[in-house]
Parts: structure tokens; sequence; C-alpha cells
């Protein structure tokens, strides 16, 4: 009995004897045609990728073979780790595409590691720059998570000590677009599809985030009097925005 191939090169050995064109992907299983790339975490792998399982986790993987500061693939490798965890992937093939992807950046590092052998104090001193760029960026992550938020107008135990004026943030989005992500991967592996909540709830995410981008550029920690509005549009379209008082809050001591 024929068994369905675990990987495009065992397929194609099996069935011709050696191999050639006509690839599997090691994701979906679906044959890899003419109009969709083959994609490879290490180059000389076995396991192939179509386009539309590797835009799950091909940026990391494209940020690691083409950035060449440490800091940089450091981060780039930090989130894959940190994401791979949330992404919908056939049980099976995750090992798989984790295993790569850490012998590519121990890879990348390994190279780093030769080229900063031979690097000026010039050289040196620009990724050092990198580093606290990246420094400030992590404490700006930090910074937007800490940010307290509320529909009410205040916080239990907190003063507060600023009012800093009202922002908003609005995303308008296509109810038919396919994001590359979840919804893709949820269509590729047949999940219950319930993606147009999930789509309602990415316009959310995203009207948040730029309305708490906006609070962070004034320096508030917290948004008081937060309020959505949901506007839908012609040719499927939906509006979602958000508006709050950006705050300074204190902690009222006891
Ligand atoms: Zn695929």
């Amino acid at each position: 009995m024929r068994r369905w191939p675990d990987t495009a090169r065992s397929f194609t050995q099996y069935c011709k004897g050696e191999y050639t064109m006509g690839n599997f992907c090691t994701c979906c299983k679906k044959s890899i045609g003419m109009f969709s790339g083959e994609n490879r975490i290490l180059d000389d792998s076995q396991h192939v990728f179509c386009d539309r399982c590797f835009s799950a986790f091909g940026n990391w993987v494209r940020m690691l073979k083409n950035r060449d500061a440490r800091v940089e693939i450091d981060e780039a490798y930090e989130q894959f780790s940190e994401e791979i965890a949330k992404i919908k992937i056939p049980a099976d093939v995750r090992p798989i595409i984790i295993e790569e992807t850490e012998k590519l950046y121990k890879l990348r590092l390994s190279i780093c590691d030769a080229k900063r052998q031979n690097q000026s104090e010039e050289q040196r001193q620009e990724e050092e720059e990198q580093l606290s760029e990246l420094a400030k960026r992590r404490e700006k992550e930090r910074r937007l998570r800490a940010m307290m938020l509320t529909t009410g107008f205040g916080f239990e135990g907190y003063r507060i000590v600023k009012y800093l004026g009202v922002f908003s943030g609005g995303v308008v989005q296509g109810t038919g677009f396919l994001s590359e992500l979840s919804a893709d991967i949820n269509d590729i592996f047949g999940s219950e599809s319930n993606t147009f909540s999930k789509k309602i709830n990415m316009c959310r995410e995203g009207a948040m985030e730029k309305l708490k981008m906006q609070a962070l550029n004034v320096n508030a920690n917290a948004i008081i009097g937060i309020d959505f509005e949901t506007n839908s549009f012609r040719n499927n379209m939906i509006g979602i925005m958000v508006t709050g008082t950006a705050v300074i809050v204190e902690k009222i001591a006891d």
C-alpha cells in the first residue's frame, strides 16, 4: 500500500527511485508546481515548503539568512521561538521546522563569530549602537505591554496625575482577505474556520495598537475611557476606530 510521503524527496524516491521535479510540500503535502516557489530552511535540506506554508514562518528564516549583525540574528531567532509555538502547523512538521531553524541559527552565528574576528574597531562600535537601538526598542515594547487600559475613567488604587489628550486609532479591513498567518494556515489544515471573527479581532487589536503607540509617544502609562466604534462599508469592508484619553497614573501610597 502506498503511504503519503513524509517528505518530498522520499515520495519521489519512492515513485521513481530518483529525485526529480515534482516536489511535495513537507507541511501540506501538496505538490509544488511551477508557479509556487520551493522554500527551504537549510539550503541543502530535503524538506521543501510551498509558498503558502512557508509564509507562516518564512519571515524569520529569511531574516536569519539575510541579516549579518549578531543582534539581529538573535532577535530573529528569539521571535521565531516565541511565535512558532502559536502558529498552527501539523504536529509532525513542527519539530522539523524547529530543528532546521535552530541549525540555521547556529550556522549563522558561527559565520558571525568568524567575521567578528576580523572586524575593525569601527564595525564593533556600529554593532554596539545596534545593540543600544535594540534595547531602546525592547524598552518601548515593555512599556506598551505594561500600559494600563480601561473603558472606565480611573484605576482602583491609582490617581491620575496628568491628562495628555484624546487619541484614536483606526483600521479598515476588507473581510475577504486572507491573512498571511492565521487564516491561511487554518484554510490549509482545515481547522474550524472562525475566520471572520478573527478578522474583527485582528482589526480591534490593530486599532488598539495604534492608540497605544500614540499614548506612548506622549509618555502616557495608561489610557482611560476606551471606546470602540465599528463601521461597515460597501465592498465587505469593516472599519474599527478606538478612542481613549492618554493619562499618566501614579499608585496611591497606602
Ligand atoms: Zn504547503
